[in-house]
């Protein structure tokens, strides 16, 4: 206190707090990152332990299914999740097929969140599998590898789900950390050792770089993440552009984004209201489908899967009704369609004229569309693809099934995801 007063009124406050304090109080931030090991088949060994150390698939059981998960066993015969189930049965014989089963792992995907919820004030759910937490701060009371560490026991012992988790200073290096730490494992990088951690890793290992991006760096000469880092900005700027200098941040250890909280009240919805009230069960169907095919188009481009939908009726005489069903994740139209029609048939109960419907899928998270593989052959994985390819380069009505066919408008069309435009995958490597 004397040294500032000491200074009289050239004081070396600024505003109120010292400046130099101001610099000093930028304190690292602690970001947790959580990931189930090899969710899918995880669950399966907890309900029957002889699927235990021995390679399993999950996935369609058909020869023209395809692999959504399969276990560390599995993998060394070069099987990963998103090829064809013939193909991986020929490279592993032994290995047991499992159908997969959509509800069960989004019901332990949920436990492992309520887990989570009761013990981090901020946590975002990344995907059925994946969690990032903030921590910081909370150093003051525990450390917070030992706050990890425990939370992670507890999940294990809670549920019997192998889980491995990375922690450092941001998002990037600590999703990293976990997948070098990985099958059921733990991995802390101290503040300032995020460069060298990364230094002698592959780029392959980098979040954001997908095939095409990894052939186009390999094409550069660069192999490792060193190569990425010591790589000048706008050699890497000129071959990708933006996304290049925030490959090269990445490398280097350096990611801001933050962790977003997760509610499950977000949702998407859209409604119509007619010029002229219609008792046209006809057209209202068609209508119900094309909405809830447009909105599970938006969950796909946004990466997002949905655990509850409702429909909503409002008759001619204002009187309002809405009904919702919780599903397994889903971002599949063909599941969705179906709930929708039946949610309608049982709201729609006065023959009376109607004056507005409307559908709202929540229970929101992020997540591709393996989590429906179980059903589908790759033709219909192809298919989803293949439609979703033509909506995002000629709109979203350009394309569409039969039973929506007619309808011309859908209320509203924006994206209701923020944030750049998700690359469409039917399935990702693990
Ligand atoms: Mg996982």
């Amino acid at each position: 206190m004397e040294f500032f007063q000491q200074k009289g009124n050239n004081s070396i406050f600024y505003g109120k707090i010292p400046y130099f304090w101001k610099k000093s109080r930028k304190v690292n931030r602690s970001i947790l990152h959580l990931d189930l090991d090899t969710f899918f088949v995880s669950v399966e060994r907890l309900l029957d332990s002889r699927l235990n150390d021995r390679p399993v698939l999950v996935g369609g059981i058909s020869d023209r299914g395809v692999v959504a998960a399969c276990s560390y066993e599995a993998r060394v015969c070069g099987i990963h999740s998103g090829m064809p189930m013939k193909m991986a049965r020929q490279l592993c014989s032994e290995a047991t097929v499992i159908k997969g089963d959509a509800s069960t792992y989004t019901r332990y995907s949920e436990m492992v969140t309520d887990i989570i919820r009761e013990n981090v004030p901020l946590f975002e759910k990344s995907s059925v599998d994946e969690f990032y937490a903030d921590l910081s701060g909370m150093d003051r009371f525990f450390g917070t590898y030992r706050y990890a560490s425990e939370l992670r026991q507890k999940i294990i012992r809670e549920t019997g789900l192998p889980i491995s988790f990375g922690l450092s200073v941001n998002k990037v290096v600590s999703k990293v950390a976990t997948n070098e730490a990985k099958p059921n494992n733990q991995r802390l990088i101290d503040p300032g050792m995020e460069k060298g951690f990364l230094a002698p890793l592959s780029i392959r290992k980098l979040p954001m770089i997908g095939d095409k991006t990894y052939i186009t760096l390999r094409n550069l000469g660069l192999r490792y993440m060193s190569n990425l880092q010591e790589m000048p900005g706008e050699v890497l700027y000129r071959v990708l552009g933006r996304n290049g200098l925030t490959i090269r941040d990445r490398a280097n250890g350096i990611d801001r984004s933050p962790v977003i909280p997760f509610s499950e009240r977000k949702s998407i919805s859209t409604e119509r209201t007619f010029d002229r009230d219609t008792i046209d069960v006809q057209r209202l169907r068609s209508l119900l489908a094309a909405m809830a095919e447009n909105l599970a188009f938006q969950l796909r481009r946004g990466d997002k899967l949905t655990a509850c939908v409702s429909v909503k009726i409002r008759y001619s005489d204002f009187q309002t009704y809405s009904k919702q069903l919780k599903i397994p994740y889903t971002s599949a139209d063909h599941i969705l369609i179906p709930k929708v029609m039946d949610l309608f048939s049982q709201l729609y109960n006065r023959r009376m004229l109607i004056r507005l419907i409307g559908v709202k899928f929540s229970h929101l998270v992020h997540g591709n569309y393996q989590i429906n593989l179980f059903e589908d052959t790759e033709e219909t994985i192809r298919l989803y693809e293949a439609m979703d390819k033509i909506r995002l380069r000629y709109g979203d009505r350009s394309i569409t099934r039969a039973s929506a066919m007619g309808v011309k408008t859908i209320g509203r069309m924006t994206n209701p995801f923020n944030g750049q435009p998700p690359i469409i995958l039917a399935h990702r490597k693990q």
